[in-house]
């Protein structure tokens, strides 16, 4: 799966402890670096991140900005993959795509299964980037109220229904896990036009946005992904490849597995209309 908002939130958590006031000492890069740097997920090739001091480190959405000094954030995100910190130099793992040596000589180390940033840019290019820098704002943002979900869906009542998860300039967070929970909870089916939504619906969507992003918070995010120090989260998912076939558990219908715009979504054909 992804690391998506509940996670990000943890992990940044806990870097923040982990890292603030020490230096990056020194970056190894392992093979897979290359094809990540042709993609454009990562350029710490070709910028110096080591030695400047890390002042702070934060999350929006599904990102997590580790704030140094010299005016550079390395960022991670969009990462299908692992974010580990390790005491000591020791504990390094066989596999993975960089590690980052500290100052103290622990070490965290970013691991990614197909895709995922680990890229540094100043503010401005922040701003500029075509991903990172879009303009969404993160649903534990105060102002994402239901004032703002609404005007949201309208904007893009021509988009189906699974393209929600993905509106980054309105709403960032998520990737392809927690929006089929909520879409579960919401009785909707990812294949529907958002024009068609009613009212009613929409509500419910955004009250079960609300409530399983809060859940997953609360629960460390999922069970099968893990923070800094290895440890997985508490919160289960309702849906995803371990339930292809298996009966849904309010109907008792199978769920279907589809390729809904390039991805796999699982639900329920007969109660999410
Ligand atoms: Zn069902």
């Amino acid at each position: 799966m992804a690391m998506e908002l509940p996670e990000m939130t943890r992990i940044a958590g806990q870097l923040k402890h982990e890292l603030v006031g020490k230096n990056f000492k020194q970056l190894i890069f392992t093979d897979k670096v290359n094809k990540l740097t042709e993609w454009g997920f990562i350029n710490l090739k070709q910028r110096d991140i080591t030695h400047s001091k890390i002042i702070g480190v934060r999350s929006s959405g599904h990102y997590v900005f580790i704030e140094m000094e010299n005016g550079y954030n390395l960022i991670f995100g969009d990462l299908l993959g692992k974010i580990l910190y390790h005491s000591s130099k020791n504990e390094i793992p066989v596999k993975y795509t960089i590690a980052f040596v500290l100052s103290n000589d622990s070490v965290m180390t970013f691991h990614t299964s197909l895709y995922g940033y680990a890229i540094a840019l100043t503010q401005e290019e922040i701003e500029e980037h075509k991903y990172i820098g879009h303009g969404g704002i993160s649903p534990l943002y105060i102002d994402f109220t239901y004032d703002y979900f609404e005007p949201m869906l309208k904007a893009n009542e021509k988009l189906k229904v699974k393209k929600i998860q993905s509106l980054y300039d309105y709403m960032i967070g998520f990737q392809n896990g927690y929006f089929q929970d909520i879409l579960f909870c919401a009785k909707i089916s990812p294949l529907r036009t958002i024009s068609d939504l009613t009212p009613k619906e929409k509500e419910t969507l955004f009250d079960c946005l609300m409530d399983i992003t809060q859940k997953a918070l609360a629960q460390d995010g999922s069970s099968d992904e893990v923070d800094i120090y290895g440890m997985p989260g508490n919160y289960n998912r309702i849906m995803g490849n371990h339930m292809k076939n298996k009966p849904c558990p309010r109907c008792g219908a199978p769920i279907v597995q589809k390729n809904i715009l390039g991805s796999n979504s699982y639900y329920c054909e007969k109660c999410q209309k």
